[in-house]
């Protein structure tokens, strides 16, 4: 069941102090949740949650959940400097990139970040670029499908991500050679999964290899990090993901493999940990009738990419209307140049007049910051909904400005009065 802790309330009442569209973010939900998943590893005398960047890159979010104890997953050089500038260093942070530039392994290692290196030649770049540490992460891609009993769960062989395992025996024991000590493994396998059982699967594969590789090495198995890809339910017909059941799920697996706990667990939750606390706040501001009914609302892919990319399903709700019958069958558009714009089709919905504030559920992962400026559309704002009840912008929306800001090298913008002079 999509979220629907908010009271039509809320919208309204940030719609009244902030022009539509803008996403908005419920702190007092988003602060539940991170103590939710720390209860469910509350039995790994080391756990520690990185929350993946990439899913909701505003510093207010990542201040509070730095607050409730989480570290950060970063991706880029962009993100270490965000975790930097929110206060994360050493042991909290720690970056996930493939294909990086080297520059960003020798930030990584500056900031004392672990390092999750994706491929075998990574090695060569680290030693470069900032050393070899003590603890490394690595990345592993088993191959071929992942299942769970027989459900196909993911499809990693062909994932451009990891080292295989003859290429983590062959690393490791390079990298023992130039001063590692201890290793990390991780691995992700399936997205947006509400199996229960995912991450429980991936702990028993990933504790065995390391085991494994332990012994073979030589280096002591520091950790294991099951990364991100638990689901959450977009659709009202999916099952809530039981984060306790996942957590408890790990546990078992844990405690068979590693009777003296001396393997520490992290987790890089993106979409699980902010998705269903983010909503899209629109307003119906376009009507059309041809072969089907369409209603144009005043946001587009640019601040919500994931329904023309993925066709992934956001639920939708109109204030004042949840007791209306869902009577009328409409498609839910943007403005774009693009008929993929689109964040219904063929919806059931009730009827929607002009004015009406249009409510996307679960933007709050993998949402804004998707966002891009196609059409010269710019992205909205980010409004958070305090624990106190109020409502505080975190990001203001984008102008013209913005736009311009990287031809601030041509004319076209001091022309417009939008140069960097104006
Ligand atoms: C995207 C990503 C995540 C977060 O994924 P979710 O599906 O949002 O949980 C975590 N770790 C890495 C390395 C990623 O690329």
């Amino acid at each position: 069941m999509p979220n629907f802790s908010l009271k039509d309330e809320v919208f309204e009442n940030a719609a009244r102090q902030f022009p539509t569209p803008f996403h908005l973010y419920d702190e007092t939900g988003l602060r539940k949740r991170a103590r939710a998943l720390n209860e469910a590893f509350s039995w790994c005398r080391d756990f520690r949650e990185y929350f993946a960047v990439k899913a909701l890159p505003n510093p207010t979010i990542l201040r509070i959940l730095k607050e409730e104890g989480c570290g950060l997953d970063c991706s880029s050089a962009t993100e270490l400097m965000l975790a930097k500038a929110c206060g994360f260093g050493g042991e909290e942070v720690i970056l996930s990139a493939n294909a990086m530039p080297p520059e960003e392994l020798a930030q990584a290692r500056a900031l004392g970040a672990f390092v999750n290196l994706d491929d075998i030649s990574d090695i060569g770049l680290l030693r470069t670029h900032g050393g070899i540490p003590e603890t490394i992460c690595l990345r592993y891609n088993p191959g071929g499908e992942f299942s769970i009993g027989n459900t196909i769960m993911g499809n990693p062989g062909e994932a451009k991500y990891g080292f295989t395992k003859p290429q983590l025996k062959e690393g490791l024991a390079i990298l023992k050679k130039e001063g590692a000590a201890a290793f990390g493994l991780h691995a992700f396998l399936s997205s947006n999964t509400t199996e229960p059982s995912y991450f429980p699967s991936l702990a028993e594969l990933l504790l065995t290899l390391g085991k494994e590789l332990a012994a073979e090495s030589g280096l002591r198995f520091a950790f294991i990090d099951l990364s991100g890809g638990v689901g959450i339910p977009y659709r009202p017909d999916q099952p809530e993901t039981e984060i306790r059941a996942v957590g408890e799920g790990v546990r078992k697996a844990y405690e068979a493999l590693i009777p003296d706990g001396s393997v520490a667990v992290k987790t890089e939750l993106g979409r699980w940990m902010t998705g269903p606390v983010g909503w899209l706040v629109t307003r119906a501001v376009h009507e059309k009738k041809i072969y089907r009914d369409y209603i144009g609302v005043d946001a587009c892919a640019a601040n919500l990419m994931r329904p023309a990319m993925y066709g992934a399903y956001h639920h939708i709700t109109v204030c004042g209307k949840r007791d209306w019958p869902a009577d009328h069958v409409y498609d839910v558009t943007g403005c774009l140049c693009e008929n993929n714009d689109k964040f219904a089709i063929n919806r059931n919905l009730p009827e929607i007049a002009l004015g009406d504030l249009v409510v996307i559920h679960d933007t709050g992962a993998h949402g804004y910051s998707m966002g891009y400026n196609y059409n010269g559309r710019l992205r909205s704002a980010e409004i958070l909904y305090t624990a106190e009840g109020g409502y505080r912008m975190i990001r203001r929306a984008e102008t013209a400005r913005d736009y311009f800001a990287t031809l601030d090298l041509d004319p076209a913008a001091e022309a417009l009065g939008l140069g960097p002079k104006a």
